[in-house]
């Protein structure tokens, strides 16, 4: 049996890649109507309950997480009797986006230049030290795009400060990136570190709409700064599982943005486009099983499905296309599933996305990034 703290569509997916491996899966979670409550047994509570977190590891072999803001005290508690993994520690270095930062330029890890901001005239002195445009953001519980703002200049301090102050910031400066990309490694008990190809990310509104993988115009140089900056993150930390790192490409450069101890929204092609799954590479790394290649077969694309369905009959008669259904109520932003596009090449693959495109309504969005 293994133990999820959150049981949204990660924790699904989780589930859904370790059935067949013999798994058994409880879920920790307060939402009544969880997108994994269909694939396990789920407790009802808070994720820092106590007694909710001893009922979920009771007779587990091993407790997981599919979110990172999980209370970094209950996984630890947790870990004194169980494994727990991804250990705490990358629970840690994760969840606030100033000790990230810390923690990734120790490691050696270009991350934007950046500056912790606790008062109006701190956010000043960020702007002069750093210059603008730069990027003001909560150091907590931030994602998708939420609890962020960019600042063009000194004078939208005021208004930067009405909308995100009285919390702990972080000052970003701003990175003309060429385009986004993520790399997604996983650890085995033994050490064993495999990654997949960097994959390209496309964002409309801080939500990612379109992952491509591999990334085009695919580049050795750069996927092995990516896969050596993941050996080093996951060796310091001694890491098992599931980890995701989060780039912007600058010429020849990875410029980091951010890292998350879990698979990864960027990582869902891999179900039907690589030889072994994010999800089923995790399971096995925390149960102790040998890592799957993680190959692509030919070339594969994500794209998220928001707010509402599109008409599902003309989704599936395109050629390579695979829905994923999350079981949630359709709600406007909300992330409700996913499609798999795979192509036995990039130029079958582009043909197939821009037919998907037209279908999803996705052609409506203001630019597009093939
Ligand atoms: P985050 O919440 O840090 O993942 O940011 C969401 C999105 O905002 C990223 O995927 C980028 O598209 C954009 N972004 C975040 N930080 C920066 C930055 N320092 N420079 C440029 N764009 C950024």
């Amino acid at each position: 049996m293994i133990g999820i703290l959150g049981a949204g569509q990660l924790g699904r997916m989780l589930a859904l890649a370790g059935i067949p491996l013999g798994e058994q899966f409880r879920f920790l979670d307060p939402d009544t109507n969880a997108p994994a409550r269909q694939l396990g047994t789920q407790i009802q509570g808070a994720f820092d309950d106590d007694d909710s977190l001893q009922r979920l590891a009771a007779g587990c072999s091993v407790v997981t997480y599919e979110f990172e803001n999980v209370p970094v005290a209950a996984a630890e508690r947790l870990a004194a009797t169980i494994p727990v993994y991804p250990p705490p520690a990358a629970l840690r270095a994760s969840q606030d986006r100033v000790d990230e930062k810390t923690f990734l330029n120790k490691q050696g890890i270009r991350t934007a230049p950046w500056v912790a901001v606790n008062s109006q005239a701190d956010l000043v002195a960020a702007i002069a030290a750093i210059g603008a445009p730069g990027v003001l953001k909560t150091r907590r519980m931030g994602y998708d795009g939420k609890g962020q703002m960019v600042l063009r200049s000194v004078t939208e301090v005021e208004q930067a400060w009405k909308k995100l102050g009285g919390q702990p910031l972080i000052y970003e400066g701003f990175v003309s990136f060429d385009r986004e990309l993520s790399c997604i490694g996983v650890r085995d008990r033994m050490g064993n570190v495999a990654c997949y190809p960097l994959i390209e990310n496309w964002h409309h509104e801080g939500i990612l709409r379109l992952s491509i993988a591999p990334g085009p115009n695919w580049n050795d140089h750069l996927q092995q700064q990516a896969v050596a900056n993941a050996k080093q993150v996951m060796a310091t930390l001694d890491y098992v599982g599931v980890l995701t790192i989060e780039y912007f490409q600058c010429g020849k450069e990875l410029v980091c943005n951010e890292m998350a101890p879990r698979v990864h929204n960027s990582g869902h092609w891999s179900i039907e486009g690589a030889v072994c799954s994010q999800f089923e590479n995790h399971v096995r790394a925390i149960t102790g099983l040998p890592l799957g290649a993680t190959t692509v077969n030919g070339a594969a694309a994500m794209l998220n499905l928001i707010g509402d369905f599109p008409d599902l009959r003309r989704v599936l008669n395109t050629p390579g296309v695979h829905l994923h259904h999350y079981g949630k109520e359709p709600r406007p932003g909300r992330k409700i599933g996913h499609l798999t596009v795979v192509a036995p090449d990039h130029a079958t693959l582009t043909a197939r996305i821009t037919e998907l495109r037209q279908v999803t309504g996705l052609d409506k969005l203001p630019s597009w990034p093939m």
